[in-house]
């Protein structure tokens, strides 16, 4: 079957086509590390998560990258503000490191909580990639894309015309506003920073020596040179929020695609905003809530996961608090009819799986898939068990942690076994079916052939 996705580099809906066999190579745009994530930053990676799990689904191997942004991202996202982790720093006059290590550990505390899927991936911090980034910006230098001024050495978006093509974004516009730009040594208001000099009253804690002098990377070449090194020059994803299409993304593709003169990233997947009251959810607005918030409210982080489940990762939504409470009244509703289920293993049903993966291929339609949920539970065909079996499948894209509130999870070996045995007895090979049976026992199970299907026991 085929996966959709929407495609912020075409602005369409286009059928995936991985680069390789092997693997898919996905890269999401990671935290800033100087604070706690707040709940608007943790859609990115809810949604990063269900994008993994539905190529996952669809038997891809997924190799996914996550950076730690511990450097270099300044405060106006442009490059006058201050480095976010160093002003954080001045603040109580923590380390740097003390910060980044202690926001890194919350944010993976975050992502655990909401049930993201870790397993293999490789999260890469921009620190312990400067040598990388250094290598990038000469490879840039060599063809000339490059010019330096009092503060930094810059990228020069005169050589690269395709600038702004994600997202379409109005560069006429850009540089018009760009008027007011501080920095009048910048040949375009476009271009950016590639590295910037640490000034001397600023007394940074981090900084590297380079080609060009003492300084820092600029925010954009952390995640061209650990996306490529890690997923090769032109890769199939890149994920990130809405906000990181006209300046970071359209920043990363300048700076990748002039330096290899290959495309970047196929596909760009792009989250909407988190918003409350109307304004987008974020750090600097002052307006942000925390998972830490939600726990304290004896709320479940799964059931803000759920909550944001019922939207498209692709429109805005807005967030109260009794919004967040009716989700969690839906979610124990589903917790109650799942376990209700009882404890007999039965057999996915193959017409829901492959509905369910109509839905999730269709550019990760989530409100559809929850709605097939409910669809199940009520289905009066199906049995108890086969139903049962049939949502714990489809957990493996929703992550609700369904396989939790069951006391007997079967391993899959055990599951094919009992998937032949009900073959045999349908085909009334009972010398098969009795075989099996013994060698299930052996295995330490134990099963009686009930109305409802065949219940196991672990002996
Ligand atoms: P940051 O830690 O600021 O680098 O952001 C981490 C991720 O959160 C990025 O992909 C942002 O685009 C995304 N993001 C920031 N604010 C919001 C929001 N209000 N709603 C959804 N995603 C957001
Ligand atoms: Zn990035």
């Amino acid at each position: 079957m085929d996966i959709n996705f929407y495609n912020t580099l075409t602005g369409k809906k286009e059928k995936f086509v991985p680069l390789h066999k092997e693997f898919v190579g996905l890269y999401n745009c990671g935290p800033t590390v100087y604070q706690y994530a707040h709940i608007g930053n943790l859609r990115s990676y809810v949604f990063a998560d269900i994008l993994r799990r539905t190529l996952e689904f669809n038997g891809l191997h997924v190799r996914q990258v996550i950076n730690i942004t511990d450097v270099g991202h300044l405060t106006d996202d442009a490059d006058s503000g201050e480095d976010k982790v160093e002003k954080e720093a001045k603040k109580d006059g923590r380390g740097a490191k003390e910060i980044t290590a202690f926001y890194t550990e919350a944010f993976l505390k975050d992502v655990g909580a909401l049930n993201m899927k870790l397993d293999g991936t490789r999260f890469t911090p921009a620190t312990e990639h400067i040598r990388e980034q250094i290598e990038l910006i000469q490879r840039l230098e060599e063809k000339k894309c490059t010019y330096q001024t009092s503060d930094g050495v810059y990228f020069d978006t005169n050589t690269f015309p395709a600038y702004g093509k994600l997202g379409n974004i109005n560069i006429k516009g850009l540089k018009e506003g760009a008027r007011i730009d501080i920095n009048d040594e910048k040949k375009n208001p476009t271009d950016f920073a590639l590295w910037k000099f640490s000034k001397p009253e600023e007394h940074r804690q981090q900084e590297w020596p380079s080609p060009w002098g003492v300084g820092f990377p600029g925010w954009h070449i952390e995640c061209s040179a650990m996306s490529m090194k890690y997923l090769g020059e032109n890769f199939d994803i890149h994920t990130g929020g809405v906000d990181h299409i006209p300046t970071h993304h359209n920043g990363e593709i300048a700076q990748s695609e002039a330096a290899t003169g290959k495309p970047y990233a196929n596909y760009w997947l792009h989250n909407e905003h988190l918003m409350i009251n109307g304004e987008k959810i974020s750090k600097s607005l002052g307006n942000s809530i925390c998972l830490s918030d939600i726990i304290a409210k004896n709320i479940s982080p799964l059931a803000y996961r759920f909550w944001l489940l019922m939207a498209s990762y692709r429109t805005q939504i807005n967030f109260n608090w009794d919004a967040l409470l009716g989700a969690e009244t839906a979610l124990k509703r589903l917790y109650a009819l799942f376990r209700a289920l009882g404890e007999v293993v039965g057999i996915p049903s193959v017409d829901y799986c492959s509905r369910f993966k109509a839905c999730i291929n269709d550019d990760l339609d989530t409100p559809r898939a929850l709605t097939l949920v409910w669809e199940v539970l009520k289905d009066k065909v199906l049995s108890s068990a086969d139903k049962r079996a049939t949502l714990l499948a489809f957990d493996a894209v929703l992550g609700l942690n369904l396989s939790s509130l069951t006391s007997h999870l079967i391993p899959e070996n055990i599951s094919l076994l009992l998937e032949e045995r009900k073959q045999a007895r349908k085909s009334g090979d009972w010398a098969t079916a009795d075989r099996i049976r013994d060698e299930l026992k052996s295995l330490g199970y134990e099963i009686k052939d009930t109305q409802e299907g065949v219940q196991i026991t672990h002996i």
